[in-house]
């Protein structure tokens, strides 16, 4: 069966409606979108950029068909404790306790690692990355608007919203109320009205990050209020998209559209979207097994993060992906390919401009069509490959192959990020490539094909590659 759409609009999954809907942006044209980023007390592990991956995608892909999107993606640098919920310890406290570091440095240092891995995975840079720490007065005035309506309740200085205040508590996650309070998830808290009631403000003491605000000296936010606040300020009290990562559903986002629809009374997010989790090895990744990779771990085994980016995209954001080496470096062969397909296509084309072809207007179509389908990249990557597999199997003449590396360029490109300009690795040929396109000058030759085969000859020169013909063979050489 073939699913027809029609190939300009987009159709996204939206996680509030857990239907695949077609997307219409509040204001024509434009787009306003949050995603909730790193908590920065460690470097982001290789699961965290797949969500942060999928936010870079989700952009490029609103911004091919035509649309204008601001892009805000939050920092926490405060409140996200140890159990996701109420209790536990402040996450940025306890690592600085164990680095022996002010938890101040420690957002600066982790910040910094997080910005420079988005630059080497290619990622766009959002329009804006606000702290938590650097918005506290714009908690405390949504806090006291859902005192004031009587959503929220003060016990001493801690602050709780009250959930059977919000009767579409539980719609995005599917959790309800009820089962939620009889559930032995939730750790009973004397203090709450009701166990499923969560925590606006909360007061400590012993915390090092603290504020002196209307709710007394000791104070620092609840996670969840700290990404209504700064949503609100970038984007309005009503915007296009939200993401996260699939653990974000629920309490985070429940909790969200629980305090941002109360507080101002209005319509929050229309589009919930959500990533699946990177597995490792077929499960979680955790310290204590010892499968937390880092970019780094990555680039020590000889891989380019544009290949761990490629990995990602190329499998469909709502669907499992396991991370094995293996994987990596199929993904690396792939992105290798089409490298060379790049280089092979630049060759042929010699320059001329790019001419109609019928070939590249279906795979343009195809592309934008999957894209356009849910973000299926997967798809979207066939397409490319097929005009990759005809090309090398047909040919292309000059013009077409200039309108195919348009295609690849500009079309492709701006949406995967996959080429990186600055790298010279990016160019350079395989050992596995350099051997095919030897093998296959070898076969042109024996069937008189003089022009393909000087055409392999100079592609490979130009990349670097000396040919020897010696008494017993062929032998190559990188320059
Ligand atoms: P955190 O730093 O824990 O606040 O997480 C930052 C983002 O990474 C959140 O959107 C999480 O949902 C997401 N995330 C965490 N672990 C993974 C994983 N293994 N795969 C994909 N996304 C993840
Ligand atoms: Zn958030």
């Amino acid at each position: 069966m073939t699913c027809i759409i029609p190939a300009m609009e987009l159709h996204l999954y939206n996680t509030l409606t857990r239907r695949i809907e077609a997307f219409e942006p509040l204001t024509e044209g434009k787009v306003g979108m949050y995603h909730c980023g790193p908590t920065v007390y460690q470097r982001p592990h290789i699961g965290n950029y797949r969500a942060f991956l999928f936010a870079d995608l989700l952009r490029r892909a609103l911004e091919l068909q035509g649309l204008e999107v601001l892009q805000v993606m939050n920092l926490t640098d405060v409140g996200h404790l140890t159990d996701d919920a109420d209790d536990g310890e402040d996450k940025m406290e306890v690592q600085a306790r164990k680095d022996k570091i002010d938890p101040w440095k420690l957002v600066e240092r982790v910040s910094a690692q997080f910005f420079s891995d988005l630059e080497a995975l290619g990622i766009k840079p959002a329009h804006h990355y606000p702290r938590a720490t650097e918005h506290i007065p714009e908690m405390v005035e949504m806090v006291e608007a859902l005192l004031g309506k009587g959503h929220a309740y003060r016990v001493g200085d801690n602050i709780y919203f009250d959930v059977h205040s919000f009767p579409a508590y539980g719609r995005l996650s599917g959790n309800r109320i009820d089962e939620l309070e009889a559930g032995a998830r939730l750790e009973v808290n004397d203090e709450k009205k009701h166990p499923a009631d969560f925590a606006l403000w909360k007061s400590d003491p012993h915390h090092i990050m603290k504020w002196n605000t209307a709710f007394g000296p000791n104070g620092f936010p609840g996670w969840h209020i700290e990404c209504s606040a700064m949503s609100q300020k970038y984007l309005g009290p009503h915007f296009d998209i939200h993401t996260g990562g699939e653990d974000n559903v629920f309490p985070h986002h429940e909790c969200e559209i629980a305090q941002s629809v109360c507080a101002n009374d209005k319509p929050f997010v229309n589009l919930w979207m959500h990533t699946r989790f990177l597995q490792v090895d077929g499960g979680k990744m955790s310290k204590s097994l010892g499968n937390v990779y880092l970019l780094d771990d990555l680039e020590e085994k000889g891989f380019s993060p544009l290949d761990f980016r490629f990995l990602v995209l190329r499998s469909h954001y709502r669907g499992q992906l396991n991370f094995t080496w293996e994987a990596l470096a199929g993904a690396a062969e792939a992105r290798r390919n089409l490298r060379d397909f790049r280089g092979r296509l630049g060759a042929q084309a010699g320059g001329t401009p790019p001419g109609e072809s019928a070939r590249v207007v279906q795979a343009d179509q195809a592309f934008r069509r999957a894209l356009s389908d849910d973000l299926n990249t997967s798809a979207a990557l066939a397409a490319v490959f097929e005009l990759r597999n005809y090309t090398l199997r047909e040919g292309l003449d000059a013009s077409a192959a200039a309108s195919a590396l348009a295609f690849l360029e500009e079309t492709v490109d701006s949406v995967l990020g996959i080429f990186d300009p600055e790298d010279a690795r990016d160019d350079a040929l395989s050992d596995a490539r350099v051997e095919a396109l030897i093998r296959e000058r070898t076969e042109a030759r024996a069937s008189k094909d003089w022009a393909r085969a000087d055409e392999i000859r100079d592609e490979l020169q130009a990349k670097g590659i000396v040919l020897e013909d010696r008494p017993d063979g062929l032998h190559w050489h990188r320059n």
